[in-house]
């Protein structure tokens, strides 16, 4: 085989193209070396539109990046013709060593992509020697590509949830189906609210769903969510998650916390007493922390006992059980709180839990796992953690879908 041969091969070249230059720029640092790629004389080539032969119109010369060459940088350049198509008119040839519009080779780019599979993608942006605003730029078209192809013909159920893309700037919704045990984002869309749940029916159109099919919806309280929701699909009945019941008191714990902490002394370690998730073991200074808040009669201990009895709602066995425990605790709670101030974000939660009972009972029932928002958090700190450096929310939805969606990536070569 002639050495020319071996680097065509390669290239993933074929006729008419040949490769009919190599050169080392060995002033370059790193060396560059440069192949060029050319076609036969009077070639003809396909229509991009219709794939008919066509002869070439006028030239105008590429370069792309290819894989590096053992440590050196490898350059493509070729002459690329706009073909006439007697029915299409004047269009650029695609070549078959990249894709249209792209300045990389498609083998680099397959290289690229099982990179950011495994890794940050600035780290694979480093490995690879590009930007990694370069980089992004080719995960989100073979991401975009995948996701076009997503089929949701079979979605009955999904769940809904919004987080920040950029701390407290942007956020994206993310959609679920509740169907799938993993890899169950089905929608990604920047904002939050109203707006999304419209947008999600138009996703669900475009990919073989239909709106009418969906009999269940898990979201959490927000007004504007349930709202939409009832609109887009109002077959469809709305369960509120258990997890941002929890969350609404957790937050509500907080707040109480730190307005008494304005006026009094609390115990050092509390902020992560309180805020630790009892089911784990509580360190000696946290059980310190809650014992001393306890006996010292604080506001923040009885907000956190508050918190705590809805653990025994949770634990009910049967919707009946579940509803008898959820009034019991609404009147116990709100007996606690009275008329005291330091406790009123407390009363904020409970009228919201009191608002949603119905559709928080509903879990009980429901014929899904209402657990899957939770597992959502894990996916979305992944995806931080792999866009660091540059984040956005196009680049936050593409890892997003890349992490978590049921979507086949794939760069043909
Ligand atoms: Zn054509």
């Amino acid at each position: 085989m002639h050495s020319n041969e071996i680097l065509a091969l390669g290239l993933g070249i074929e006729p008419p193209w040949r490769l009919v230059d190599q050169r080392l720029d060995t002033a370059a640092s790193p060396n560059v070396l440069h192949l060029t790629v050319a076609a036969d004389r009077g070639a003809a080539f396909a229509c991009p539109t219709c794939g008919r032969s066509c002869k070439a119109h006028d030239f105008q010369e590429f370069t792309w990046r290819h894989l590096n060459f053992f440590q050196h940088h490898c350059h493509i350049t070729a002459r690329v013709p706009r073909v006439h198509c007697p029915e299409h008119g004047v269009h650029r040839a695609t070549v078959p060593w990249a894709r249209e519009g792209s300045r990389f080779t498609l083998l680099f780019e397959q290289a690229a992509m099982m990179l950011v599979r495994e890794m940050p993608v600035l780290a694979a942006a480093r490995l690879m020697e590009i930007t990694d605003k370069r980089l992004w730029r080719i995960v989100t078209h073979y991401v975009d590509q995948a996701v076009a192809a997503l089929d949701l013909s079979d979605l009955k159920a999904f769940g809904l949830d919004e987080t920040a893309a950029k701390r407290g700037h942007t956020y994206v919704t993310v959609f679920i189906d509740l169907d799938r045990p993993d890899k169950p984002v089905v929608f990604v869309t920047p904002g939050r609210g109203k707006d999304t749940v419209a947008r999600f029916r138009d996703h669900l159109a475009e990919h073989g769903g239909e709106p009418g099919r969906v009999v269940e919806v898990v979201s959490d309280m927000s007004g504007a969510f349930i709202a939409s929701v009832r609109e887009v699909v109002p077959e469809a009945s709305v369960t509120v998650d258990w997890f941002h019941v929890v969350q609404t008191f957790t937050k509500a714990l907080d707040a109480v916390r730190r307005a008494e902490a304005k006026s009094t002394r609390l115990p050092k370690a509390l902020r992560w007493a309180v805020l630790k998730n009892a089911d784990g073991p509580l360190t000696d200074k946290q059980a310190d922390a809650l014992a001393e808040l306890e006996a010292c009669g604080h506001a923040t201990g009885e907000a956190w006992r508050i918190k705590e009895k809805l653990r025994w709602v949770r634990k009910a066995e049967t919707a009946q059980a579940a509803r008898w425990r959820l009034t019991h605790f609404l009147r116990h709670a709100r007996d606690i709180i009275a008329d005291k101030d330091l406790l009123k974000p407390m009363q904020g939660a409970l009228a919201t839990l009191d608002k949603h009972a119905e559709r928080i009972l509903q879990r009980w029932t429901s014929g899904h796992s209402t657990a899957r928002l939770e597992g959502l958090n894990g996916l979305f700190q992944a995806a931080r953690a792999r866009e660091r450096g540059y984040r956005n929310a196009t680049t936050f939805t593409a890892m997003i879908y890349l992490i978590g969606a049921p979507i086949r990536v794939f760069v043909s070569t």
